[in-house]
């Protein structure tokens, strides 16, 4: 079994579980930290009860002192248009709750999807998950048999996601136990991990993770959750560097919100960032439609100017896919453009002779 190699944190530096232990969780403190003016949000903050704040320092330290429209302050805040409850925003958009064993999902042909922490080191507000029942999701050691036992029934799956909440909430060590379990079912050949623990503290990506995943017999990819380009700074720039360097594919998923990336500008800043950070943009997710976060939807008019608006300023390997996921479909749906930029006129003429 391949070694853990642990190190003590370099001076400065703090463990992140340190910094996991030490995540805001009030509004109020929150809001004084940035020096913004609490009167306009405090209807809100009771919103925290259907969904608790959860915000580390690292990612506190990227946003802007003073401007209560941060996009990134945007994402974490408990507003008062959560306690607005509007037809069609549901509690399970994906149709997820019901799993086929305790944390397992199979819902595409050759990838399973595990659920190996409830919980987050960041709550965004937006969360399609946000009410998940993860109580009834968190198999023991041995309920875990039951995961491994139906992943090796089905030889058509040769991926697992690990997911969450966040997957890399799960320590080191334990992570180890499930890559050794999950390396002896013959047809795996990849493991991807979806987290956003990394670019809330980035010191998660340990010397540990790292040589672990590195030397798994499968091939590990890093899905990231990265909406804005405020979100990278150094320290990211630094993990997705050591993960890069391990040979371990790094991509970035996000989400289309409201007053966070809903613009051209935006979108691709974070390309571009992403780009320099050797992060592959992946995909631009639709917003599910979750209760309690329709403020952050945006009419699909604007979602189709912004994929196009992309394509024309950007290289094609900067461009994310836009999709949304659809309870029940055997994938992504694309969104729909309305048009095909790759017919010609004289196509266009030929196909109305004929
Ligand atoms: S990190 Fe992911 S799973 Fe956790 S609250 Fe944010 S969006 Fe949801």
């Amino acid at each position: 079994m391949p070694q853990m190699i642990t190190r003590k944190p370099l001076e400065g530096e703090r463990p992140w579980q340190q910094e996991l232990a030490k995540a805001i969780t009030d509004p109020a403190v929150l809001l004084t930290m940035l020096e913004i003016d609490q009167t306009a949000f405090a209807d809100g903050f009771a919103a925290r009860k259907q969904f608790p704040m959860r915000v580390p320092q690292p990612f506190i330290d990227r946003m802007v002192k003073g401007d209560p429209n941060d996009p990134l302050l945007r994402q974490v805040l408990p507003l008062s248009d959560e306690l607005i409850t509007s037809n069609g925003y549901v509690s399970d958009p994906l149709g997820e709750h019901d799993t086929q064993a305790p944390g397992l999902m199979h819902k595409y042909q050759s990838r399973v999807l595990l659920i190996l922490r409830g919980g987050c080191a960041v709550n965004c507000r937006y969360c399609f998950r946000r009410h998940f029942p993860y109580g009834d999701n968190s198999p023991s050691k041995q309920e875990w048999q039951q995961s491994f036992d139906y992943i090796a029934a089905h030889p058509e799956i040769n991926e697992v996601l690990l997911s969450g909440g966040d997957p890399l909430m799960a320590n080191d060590q334990q992570l180890d136990w499930l890559l050794t379990q999950l390396e002896q079912i013959p047809h795996l050949r990849r493991v991807r991990i979806h987290t956003r623990l990394p670019v809330v503290i980035p010191s998660r990506i340990t010397d540990a993770l790292v040589s672990r995943l590195a030397s798994s017999r499968l091939k590990a990819l890093m899905v990231l959750h990265i909406n804005h380009a405020n979100e990278i700074d150094n320290a990211l720039q630094r993990a997705a560097q050591k993960l890069k360097q391990a040979g371990i594919w790094l991509l970035n998923q996000s989400v289309l919100l409201q007053q966070v990336n809903d613009s051209a500008d935006a979108l691709c800043a974070l390309s571009e960032r992403l780009f320099e950070a050797d992060i592959q943009p992946y995909y631009l997710h639709l917003m599910d439609k979750v209760a309690q976060a329709e403020h952050f939807d945006l009419p699909l008019a604007r979602v189709q100017a912004l994929n196009k608006a992309m394509m024309q300023r950007l290289p094609g390997f900067l461009v994310p896919k836009f999709v949304r996921e659809i309870a029940g479909q055997q994938s992504k749906t694309p969104i729909d453009l309305g048009f095909n930029p790759f017919i010609e006129q004289t196509d266009l003429d030929f196909f109305q002779q004929s």
